[in-house]
């Protein structure tokens, strides 16, 4: 359009890094407004990536949740902290997520050195803020200045939603200038069938809980949509005989 100046629209990926439970997929869903990514108290329950794309007039956020970043030595995690490093080679802007609750521990370090060696823009959420008092957070605040890698620390609760809006402008702020990659209405790349696995495999963490550890796949036999139901066959596969006769139990 000659004479007019186009309104600037920033769009990119921003990598959602920390070690497992510290939030990431929580903050993901909040910011998409819906349930995309399966949340836990048992770490490792993101198994593969998932895109969380969020969409305002201004610009267009693509979310990667990562799992996180874990000192182990079965091959679950070896894959889980090549993936996690994925994330960030992916990324326009790093988010950064530390557990306000733990403080900074070893892993937490493991991954400030990897951001700070990425020379990505990094920002870092101290998230679980509503569940530790002032008193501590404060202190928390300044050792994590003190790491010096980050643009900004922004103290957050995306449980609660508390400062998630700063949080998404600081991280918005740094997007490069771009195309609206996808339409307004999608709001995942997860396919349903995908969806409808990852929900079914977190239903069977939950009841579990740690006895059928993370060796759990679902395959899903028979997806049919009825006026008011969706009606779903699916098989759950473990590793252990052992494991199975627990699930039946
Ligand atoms: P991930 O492993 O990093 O994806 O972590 P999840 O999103 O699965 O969250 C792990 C656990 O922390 C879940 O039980 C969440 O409900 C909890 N959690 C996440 N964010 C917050 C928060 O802001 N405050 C509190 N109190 N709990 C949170
Ligand atoms: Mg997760």
């Amino acid at each position: 359009m000659v004479g007019s100046i186009a309104p600037s629209f920033q769009s990119g990926y921003v990598g959602l890094i920390g070690k497992p439970n510290v939030g990431k997929s929580t903050l993901l869903n909040y910011f998409i407004g819906r349930k995309i990514s399966i949340t836990s108290h048992w770490p490792q329950t993101t198994r593969s990536r998932i895109l969380g794309i969020l969409t305002r007039p201004d610009a267009q956020v693509m979310f990667i949740d990562s799992p996180g970043w874990h000192r182990t030595s079965h091959a679950l995690g070896r894959q889980l902290l090549s993936i996690a490093k994925g994330v960030v080679e992916e990324a326009d802007v790093v988010l950064t997520m530390l557990d306000a609750v733990t403080g900074i521990t070893l892993e937490d370090r493991r991954v400030f050195e990897h951001v700070q060696r990425s020379q990505r823009p990094a920002i870092l959420a101290l998230n679980k803020a509503d569940a530790v008092n002032k008193s501590r957070l404060l202190p928390l605040l300044q050792a994590c200045v003190a790491v010096g890698c980050f643009a900004e620390y922004v103290p957050i609760s995306a449980l609660r939603g508390d400062n998630m809006d700063r949080l998404l402008g600081e991280l918005i702020r740094r997007l490069p200038t771009g195309p609206k990659w996808f339409g307004a209405e999608q709001q995942t790349d997860q396919s349903t069938d995908q969806l409808i696995r990852e929900f079914i495999r977190e239903q069977v963490l939950r009841v579990t809980r740690d006895e059928v550890p993370h060796a759990v796949a679902v395959l899903l036999d028979e997806v049919v949509q009825r006026p008011a139901v969706l009606l779903i066959r699916a098989t759950i596969l473990v590793a252990r005989p052992g494991q199975k006769a627990i699930l039946i139990g």
